[in-house]
């Protein structure tokens, strides 16, 4: 059987201020999973479209194609495209849980919810040709589930090649977060079996890997099993922690220990009310200095997640989120305008107070405003969201953040992550032009090389200052 399986490109990845390199970093790997489940006489091509032009010319049996909120309409175009040459075509992913019947008459079949039990069942009715139109998963586990098809990755076309998911879902419910829609009617945070993840660790080459778990230590007793296995593999790895996660216990010390060097961390706000319209409890009253300072002191870079445009913010919080991140030396910073996705809990709130300005999901991106705000006019939003990362990333800032740090080592490795990361664009695009992403892995396991530090004392006493000043410490 020939079978395609499509990411279509995200559509922020082609407005005037896309960064190529933002959408070469990590393959498709949920699609390159599913491809496992496949026969090995099939005839698989697997295409992302952030790394390369579409073939629509061919005349698979079957169609798979992944669809987001942002690429949701050319995804459907794609599949309205394949049904009509007569190719049995499937759509599954977050938008798909979340709408289903938007996504339903593009589609032969739709898949809701993660596809480790329903895309079997799937190849099962198919093949005896009964194949339903809906699948809804139940079952989650990643027991036995068979290793993914990476032979299916083009590496050469990405930074991080070596990414990898040993977890689905997260054990928090942040009320703006797509992962209980996704996850309704079943469990909503499993693990696979940690001799099953060391042996996925161990196909992988080279050094460095990238978990894309939602929350790599949410299951302290996995985690922990977990980084004990890796401590010989002389890996370096990046992954995202809760703050509660990393303040409790030596589970981050453990992580350190198994080569974690970054993390990304969703602090999203500093305002106590804003966290509890959020739900994100994991975050309240808990002292994110002492958490900053605690990745500092193992070495670890940290990728803070802020969210502008919840109910309490007001024009002071562009200007205090960005000082805050140069002053506490995070590493690098990612800035989101708060964006409903439909299904959420923020979603259905903000529906029944009249609130959704626009349906047109190419817009839900985080980089738009699409709900009626509060405290800030939605121009005030968006001009200071795009402030942000101006200032954020301004040589002066890095600088600046990089030089807060105790080591020469740390201060080194910050510049080279941050400034590499965001000043450096047409290399990057003529890596990519050339293919040659794959290349740079070398100069990125450099940087994410152990520092040995015992305790960052710079930072520790500036944020003190800081944080008293602009309470952002409770
Ligand atoms: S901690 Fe992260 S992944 Fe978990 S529910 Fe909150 S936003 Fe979603």
């Amino acid at each position: 059987m020939k079978v395609k399986m499509i990411l279509p490109a995200l559509t922020e990845a082609e407005s005037p201020f896309w960064r190529p390199i933002k959408y070469s970093l990590f393959p498709p790997l949920g699609l390159a999973t599913l491809a496992s489940y496949l026969s090995p006489d099939d005839e698989i091509d697997l295409q992302d479209q952030h790394v390369e032009v579409l073939d629509l010319t061919d005349d698979p049996d079957l169609v798979i194609i992944q669809v987001y909120i942002t690429n949701a309409y050319r995804a459907y175009k794609i599949a309205d495209h394949y049904k009509s040459k007569g190719a049995y075509v499937l759509l599954g992913g977050l938008h798909v849980t979340s709408l289903p019947e938007e996504a339903a008459p593009h589609a032969d079949s739709i898949f809701i919810g993660p596809g480790e039990e329903t895309f079997p069942q799937f190849l099962r009715d198919f093949k005896n040709k009964v194949p339903k139109k809906v699948y809804r998963s139940g079952i989650r586990t990643l027991d036995k589930i068979p290793p993914v098809r990476r032979d299916l990755i083009k590496r050469n076309r990405y930074l991080v090649p070596n990414s990898i998911v040993v977890s689905r879902g997260c054990p928090h419910h942040c009320n703006f977060c797509y992962k209980d829609a996704f996850f309704e009617g079943g469990k909503s945070f499993y693990t696979q079996a940690v001799d099953d993840a060391l042996t996925e660790i161990d196909r992988l080459p080279g050094r460095h890997l990238y978990f894309l778990d939602d929350h790599l230590l949410g299951n302290a007793k996995f985690a922990s099993q977990l980084f004990e296995g890796m401590k010989g593999m002389n890996r370096v790895f990046q992954g995202a922690a809760t703050i509660d996660s990393i303040l409790k216990g030596n589970l981050i010390e453990k992580a350190a220990e198994a080569g974690l060097r970054s993390v990304f961390v969703g602090f999203e706000t500093f305002d106590p009310a804003n966290l509890k319209q959020s739900n994100k409890k994991q975050n309240l009253e808990k002292d994110y200095v002492k958490a900053v300072n605690r990745l500092h002191s193992l070495g670890i870079m940290i990728n803070g997640s802020f969210v502008f445009g919840l109910d309490e913010d007001n024009k002071d919080v562009f200007r205090r989120t960005v000082d805050w991140g140069v002053k506490n030396s995070i590493t690098t910073s990612t800035y989101h305008v708060l964006t409903p996705y439909p299904g959420t809990r923020l979603f259905k709130d903000m529906e029944e107070q009249g609130r959704i300005l626009t349906r047109n999901w190419n817009l839900y991106d985080t980089r738009n405003v699409v709900y009626k705000t509060t405290n800030l006019t939605a121009d005030e939003l968006k001009n200071g969201y795009n402030w942000a990362y101006k200032e954020f990333y301004s040589w002066s800032n890095i600088f600046r953040s990089s030089l807060n740090h105790e080591s020469n080592k740390h201060k080194l490795k910050h510049l080279f992550y941050s400034g590499g990361w965001k000043k450096f664009e047409p290399v990057w695009n003529f890596l990519i032009k050339t293919k040659g992403l794959n290349n740079m892995l070398p100069l990125l396991e450099s940087i994410l090389a152990k520092v040995n530090v015992k305790e960052n004392k710079k930072v520790s006493d500036m944020s003190k200052i800081s944080d008293d000043s602009i309470l952002l410490n409770y």
